[in-house]
């Protein structure tokens, strides 16, 4: 098993749910954090809670300036970039009537380009250094089909299938990539469903807790050097 102590591991959406959840996970097995988000005051009481080096980034992943930043800020405080959580998530769901078209391009900024851009940005610099390991969140929504949740699932897909490749691409540098793709998970991503009337997925289902996920990201990321696990679903006992 791969230690993980005094590594750099920037996390993206550590204010709430499995960011937060693996900034725990993370910081326990020793590594040193860059948390992002853009609710400050959430990153600057986690940070406080944490027993290792934490430095934090107020931002909106949507900004194509973000992974830039994120990436001198860990250069600048630690020396290094040797992990990225691309885990920062929205979910906006309707049906068709009901789907909110005013949403769709803050969707694809979020859940698909971020996520895209910052693992180009981190993978450059981290196949120049030789070594690194980059997880991207995907979903149960990437896999099963619902109705109402086309925009959502699809960017999953689109992300799970640029994981994929850039997980060939980076074979033999050094660099690991790989995906988590959670079950219904009890975290704040329900708020807007259930504000626009709706029920969320983790009231009727036996929901998974974010810690659940953070483990399965700390076991992708223990795996010796010569070792990579590509993907992790971890669902709920109640998920289809
Ligand atoms: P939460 O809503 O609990 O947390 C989402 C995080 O993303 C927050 O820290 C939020 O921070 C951040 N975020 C959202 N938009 C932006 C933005 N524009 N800029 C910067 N940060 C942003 O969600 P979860 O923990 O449930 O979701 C984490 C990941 O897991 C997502 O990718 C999601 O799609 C995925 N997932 C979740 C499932 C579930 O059932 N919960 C199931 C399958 C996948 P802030 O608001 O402070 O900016």
């Amino acid at each position: 098993m791969a230690t993980l102590t005094g590594k750099v591991a920037v996390i993206t959406g550590a204010s709430a749910g499995i960011g937060a959840a693996t900034a725990r996970e993370l910081a326990s097995a020793g590594a040193r954090l860059v948390l992002t988000a853009r609710r400050t005051e959430r990153l600057e009481a986690l940070a406080a809670e944490l027993e290792t080096e934490v430095a934090v980034l107020a931002a909106d992943i949507a900004d194509p300036a973000t992974p830039e930043a994120l990436l001198a800020l860990a250069h600048e405080r630690f020396g290094s970039a040797d992990i990225l959580v691309n885990n920062a998530g929205i979910l906006r769901v309707g049906d068709l009537d009901a789907f909110d078209l005013d949403g769709l391009e803050g969707m694809v900024a979020v859940n698909f380009n971020a996520p895209v851009r910052a693992s180009y940005v981190f993978a450059r610099a981290m196949k120049a250094a030789g070594s690194g390991a980059i997880v991207n969140v995907s979903s149960i929504g990437a896999h099963v089909n619902a109705a109402g949740m086309g925009v959502y699932g699809g960017l999953k897909r689109a992300l799970e299938g640029f994981t994929d490749s850039l997980r060939v691409e980076l074979a033999g540098s050094g660099v690991r990539v790989g995906l988590v793709a959670p079950g219904t998970t009890s975290t704040e991503i329900f708020d807007d469903m259930k504000a626009h009337g709706r029920q969320g997925w983790d009231e009727y289902l036996v929901p998974l807790q974010p810690e659940d996920l953070a483990r399965a990201v700390r076991f992708m990321l223990e795996q010796p050097p010569r070792a990579n696990v590509p993907r992790i679903h971890v669902y709920s006992s109640a998920d289809a």
